[in-house]
């Protein structure tokens, strides 16, 4: 056996139960596609970190199946995975979200109970407590701006909590943090994971689990090890005790699929949960048109957030601000007219010429698990379905229009909308008790394969109504706590 544990993937999912194992002297490998930057790699370079630390952009294919409404969904591929890009909000999920997980799947704590805000709370305070979660409170002028109006309106926005040191300067979030202020993965768990053991393989993507089984139908199916393509050219294997997927939710239903779990257990109801109720909070972002330059794509971003109506019951959204995708390239390519469509020509440069005055909102809709994540069964290739229902729209119109009205009154001249996106992608092997209702049970292990654990966005059983990496970093932190307390023991 080569090692204890191989932790696919070194994002959110992979992080705190990677180092963890390493930290408890436990033989880690760490197994990512993407490379391995860190502070001194990161610069405003939108292009270069579009190329290097973001995935490809991946669309939805919603059109195939004669429906409207495409969702572009954006994630990393590098060392750190999205949380080496992501914004860095970090709200618990509330506590409406539990009794949702437990409808969805049954998913019970260790005693036999409803999973509860009480079993994830201890592992929620050590991940704030080693991420340095803080309430950011250093608002940059499109904020103030912003907020100013909404205070008129009689819906404030206040301070996120952020996983950002004091040391901030605002240099920027979704290119890499130049200066470790915010800390993802990379800085607080993968690093220091290296310094105690853990091997990191990068720029190496596994292409399949290796899973065994006797030849009696009541022989278990056993994880035994991964392969995969080290540098894009060497083909390795590796063995170890677990296998834990962490390559995030759009990626682990595909592996699962081409490791061929089907053929080797069967067409088992857990088995054919694999990539369905996948959910993604769908996000757009209202700009608005300023009179003076505010500069915001220089900022921090998300520093401020309305949750009042987070509830469906009170609208199903949530509001964050200030945005402008902290780059031209990204903003040019999602600004959409009253219609809709995306914005070209002379209409879409006159507004890069302004792009210094737009500040704007992102709103995350709650919606439902509805999406699903397959093989093209002529074609091989992968498709990605999640539908933007009449529910969805209806919500997104209703947050529309109080950020128009907000807007309006902090002075913006004109507001303009944006394509649907996506950067929360969740539950497409979902975590519960019911294996006719998801792929793992409650201490995320495959049911149908001893040895196969999935830990990422794809475990959650029904979409968060908060940012979702504090809550898949503290699920990561459990995992961690209970494999040393049980089979790595
Ligand atoms: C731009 C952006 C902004 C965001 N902002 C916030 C925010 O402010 N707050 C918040 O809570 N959440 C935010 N999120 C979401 C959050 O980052 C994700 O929900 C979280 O990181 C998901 O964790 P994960 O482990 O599921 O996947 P990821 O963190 O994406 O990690 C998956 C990793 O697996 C690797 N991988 C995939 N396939 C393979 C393979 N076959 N072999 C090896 N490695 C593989 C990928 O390269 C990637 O590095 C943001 C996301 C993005 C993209």
């Amino acid at each position: 056996m080569n090692y204890d544990a191989i932790v696919i993937g070194s994002g959110a999912g992979g992080g705190p139960v990677s180092y963890l194992l390493a930290q408890a002297g436990k033989k880690v490998a760490i197994i990512e596609a993407g490379g391995f930057y860190t502070a001194n790699d990161f610069t405003r370079f939108e292009l270069v970190a579009l190329r290097t630390l973001w995935a490809k952009p991946r669309w939805t294919q919603n059109y195939e199946l004669g429906l409207e409404g495409e969702i572009a969904l954006g994630m990393g591929r590098c060392v750190g995975g999205s949380t080496t890009i992501f914004t860095a909000v970090a709200h618990r999920a509330p506590e409406f979200n539990f009794s949702e997980w437990y409808e969805a799947t049954g998913l019970k704590n260790d005693s036999g109970e409803r999973f509860s805000p009480a079993d994830l709370a201890p592992h929620y305070k050590q991940v704030e407590r080693d991420t340095g979660v803080r309430k950011y409170t250093e608002w940059d002028e499109g904020m103030k701006q912003i907020n100013m109006g909404f205070e008129k309106i009689g819906h404030p926005f206040l301070p996120v909590n952020a996983f950002i040191t004091p040391r901030c300067d605002q240099s920027g979030c979704l290119f890499g943090c130049p200066t470790e202020a915010k800390r993802g993965t990379l800085v607080s768990y993968i690093v220091p994971a290296i310094y105690l053991g853990a091997e990191l393989f990068y720029n190496s993507t596994v292409t399949k689990i290796l899973i065994s089984k006797g030849k009696s139908s009541d022989d278990p199916a056993m994880a035994t090890g991964v392969e995969f393509l080290q540098e894009g050219k060497e083909k390795r294997r590796i063995s170890s005790k677990v296998v834990i997927i962490a390559a995030g939710a759009l990626n682990t239903p595909h592996l699962l699929m081409n490791s061929g779990v089907g053929d080797i257990v069967g067409d088992t109801p857990s088995v054919s949960q694999i990539g369905r109720n996948f959910g993604v909070n769908t996000a757009a972002v209202v700009f608005g048109r300023f009179g003076k330059p505010l500069n915001n794509w220089l900022m921090h971003p998300l520093s401020g957030h309305i949750e009042e109506f987070s509830q469906k019951e009170k609208g199903g959204f949530l509001l964050e601000a200030s945005e402008v995708m902290e780059g031209p390239l990204s903003f040019s390519q999602v600004m959409v007219d009253s219609d809709g469509i995306p914005l070209w020509g002379r209409k879409q440069k006159e507004i890069m010429e302004n792009y210094r005055f737009y500040a704007g909102i992102f709103v995350n809709i709650h919606d439902k698990n509805d999406g699903r994540i397959f093989r093209d069964p002529e074609t091989g290739l992968e498709k990605i379905y999640k539908p933007v229902t009449a529910d969805d729209k209806s919500r997104f119109r209703a947050a529309k229009a109080l950020c128009q009205e907000g807007l309006e009154a902090a002075g913006a001249q004109k507001t303009l909308d944006s394509v649907y996106l996506s950067h929360h992608v969740q539950g497409s092997c979902r975590m519960g008790q019911d294996p006719e209702r998801s792929v793992v049970d409650a201490n995320c292990k495959m049911h149908d394969v001893e040895g196969l654990y999935v830990m990422d966005g794809s475990v959650i059983p029904s979409v968060i109504d908060a940012n979702p990496s504090l809550t898949i970093m503290a699920l990561s932190d459990r995992l961690g706590k209970y494999l040393l307390s049980s089979v790595l023991k």
